[in-house]
């Protein structure tokens, strides 16, 4: 069979929907997608690992990568950059790799402008109440923040009409199961079974 390309996946969705915890789960399921590794210029938490979580740059780095059109998107957020390294991308999808962009949703909205070939999923907690139970269980937040989170999430849902798919993360194992389907039925797409088309058209005509 003609190799396929991989497909790239944009998940995105509000601080606080548990996209973080999606990808792992999904990762350990499918051994045909990768995650691509954005750069940032915030500080590593601890356990985090260069080249793993994140590559962790300087701003003059990340704004050397911007100038030299590096990145395939980036954003501002809580005042750092956070981008997405383009060609390591562009090598996986020609390997046949899918590959997973977890972003925030000014990234994720910069890609869809500029790709048609892409998958968006856009990932919505249950209710505004479990999302501040979240936030609260975080245990991170003051009051003041919390309320400011609160407002930017209903400003990050109000943008899901731009997305392909919307998953409801209920449950863990259960909004994993939901974007499984969506990246099955996906590849089932007239324009990705195209080459599995001509193919069985060739045989036809050699027979
Ligand atoms: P954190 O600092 O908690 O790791 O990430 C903060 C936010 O930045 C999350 O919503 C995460 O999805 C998003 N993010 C991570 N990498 C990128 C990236 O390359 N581009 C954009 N636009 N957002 C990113």
């Amino acid at each position: 069979m003609r190799s396929e390309r991989g497909m790239l996946i944009v998940l995105s969705g509000p601080s606080g929907s548990g996209k973080g915890t999606l990808v792992k789960s999904l990762l350990s399921r499918r051994d045909d997608t990768v995650l691509s590794v954005s750069v940032t210029t915030r500080a590593p938490r601890p356990g985090e690992e260069e080249g793993v979580h994140y590559f962790f740059r300087t701003r003059e780095e990340v704004e050397a990568m911007i100038a030299e059109d590096s990145l395939l998107e980036y954003a501002q957020y809580n005042g750092n950059y956070y981008g997405t390294p383009e060609q390591p991308i562009r090598r996986w999808l020609e390997e046949g790799k899918n590959v997973l962009l977890e972003i925030e949703v000014q990234g994720a909205e910069k890609v869809m402008d500029h790709r048609s070939d892409l998958v968006s999923l856009f990932i919505t907690i249950p209710s505004m109440k479990e999302l501040e139970r979240r936030l609260r269980d975080r245990g991170t937040e003051t009051e003041e923040a919390m309320a400011g989170r609160l407002r930017v999430a209903r400003q990050e849902l109000s943008r899901a009409f731009r997305y392909d798919y919307v998953v409801l993360n209920d449950e863990v194992e259960k909004a994993v199961d939901r974007i499984q389907t969506i990246i099955d039925a996906e590849k089932m797409r007239y324009s990705r079974m195209e080459n599995l088309i001509l193919e069985v058209m060739e045989d036809a005509e050699t027979d």
